[in-house]
């Protein structure tokens, strides 16, 4: 073969390439849109079946000179890359991220906006027991101009044979007391069948740590428009976080706050640890009010101020705390709820420490 036959075939070669560039990438177009077309229906980006026919397509149409298997083997990394783009695709369009809303959400409960860069409390018994007890409870935390009272109805314990809440019962006793002392009412629900209920009743629904993969949950609170407060699960990364918020999001409803509660370590010194350092980190990423709920990531009475201090000094936009009026006979979680006194010792604290800053708002009544 002469030097410039040589070339020629070298020319063409290059052209082939050039050739496979461009079908690859209008491939890749292709794909994309109809990466599109699925994430609008829900449908799943991986199609083995899909996949099957179309490696049995390039056995029986090929001529060779490269065996089946090692076409095959080829196509196999196109369709491999091609689906991991459809993912870095989906990661960048998060609804929930900053990149998709570079502006904060600000959630409104009743008179309150949440995430307005005024730092709040949310406070209330961790179940709701009887009415006295909750107004005993609401009284105190309006007084001291806390307008966010908490408290769980439908309570999801570890052992079935803990005190499960007062259902229904409970959600009219909030509501009761939101009525009457002007306040906003926040109570977790479990099950899909409860939103009805619960929106009649409550002004932000909670989804509690054991719940944050309940997707059936997710949309169907997603579906509606009210505040949701949505926790992080006990095992759960910042991202499976992001991404059952996402589920909500996704569904129409946007008035959502995220809520940092503790994870499972292997520490025992605390029920669970705080990790202090999603708190900015949800709020680098995402768009939404990030909460932190000091109660039971630390499950222990004396750690609630300093980590309240620790939550608000990094941007937390509400610290969320329990309190009871008796905790030694709370029906659930009486090693870690405040009692009156300690709640006003705890408000006082972070006041005079201008922890919750003075101004509009929440923080100025504090
Ligand atoms: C609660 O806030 O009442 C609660 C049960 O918390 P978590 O879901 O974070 O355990
Ligand atoms: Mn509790």
């Amino acid at each position: 073969m002469s030097n410039e036959e040589l070339e020629q075939l070298r020319a063409s070669l290059d052209d082939k390439n050039m050739e496979i560039l461009k079908l690859i990438n209008e491939r890749a177009e292709i794909v994309q849109k109809i990466g599109g077309v699925k994430s609008k229906s829900g449908t799943k980006r991986y199609d083995p079946v899909r996949e099957r026919k179309m490696l049995d397509l390039i056995a029986e149409e090929n001529e060779g000179p490269f065996k089946t298997s090692t076409l095959q083997h080829l196509f196999k990394q196109i369709f491999k890359a091609s689906l991991e783009m459809m993912g870095e695709d989906e990661q960048k369009a998060l609804l929930v991220s900053r990149k998709k809303q570079p502006d904060n959400t600000v959630v409104t409960v009743k008179d309150e906006q949440i995430g307005d860069g005024n730092q709040r409390l949310i406070a209330g018994p961790c179940s709701v027991e009887s009415e006295e007890q909750v107004f005993t409870v609401a009284e105190a935390l309006k007084n001291r101009g806390v307008n966010l009272l908490r408290g769980g109805a439908y309570k999801p314990r570890s052992s079935p044979y803990d005190f499960q809440g007062l259902g229904v019962e409970g959600l009219k006793i909030l509501k009761k007391a939101g009525d009457h002392f002007d306040m906003s009412v926040i109570s977790e629900i479990v099950t899909p069948g409860d939103v009805e209920t619960a929106l009649d009743h409550l002004d932000v629904i909670q989804i509690g740590a054991r719940n944050m993969q309940n997707f059936e949950l997710l949309k169907e609170v997603g579906a509606t428009n009210k505040p949701i407060l949505l926790k992080r699960g006990l095992s759960a990364t910042i991202s499976e976080f992001m991404n059952a918020a996402e589920y909500v999001m996704s569904r129409g409803n946007t008035n959502l706050m995220l809520c940092e509660r503790g994870i499972r370590t292997y520490e025992t010194a605390t029920r669970n640890t705080l990790d202090i350092s999603a708190i900015p980190i949800l709020k680098q990423e995402t768009h939404l009010p990030v909460l932190a709920d000091v109660t039971h990531s630390t499950g222990r009475r004396d750690l609630l101020l300093p980590a309240a201090k620790a939550a608000l000094a990094i941007g937390a936009d509400a610290v969320m705390a329990e309190v009871h009026p008796d905790p030694a006979v709370a029906l659930s979680d009486s090693a870690q709820q405040m009692d009156i006194g300690q709640f006003n010792e705890f408000i006082d604290t972070l006041r005079n420490e201008q922890l919750l800053k003075d101004g509009v708002g929440e923080a100025a009544k504090i």
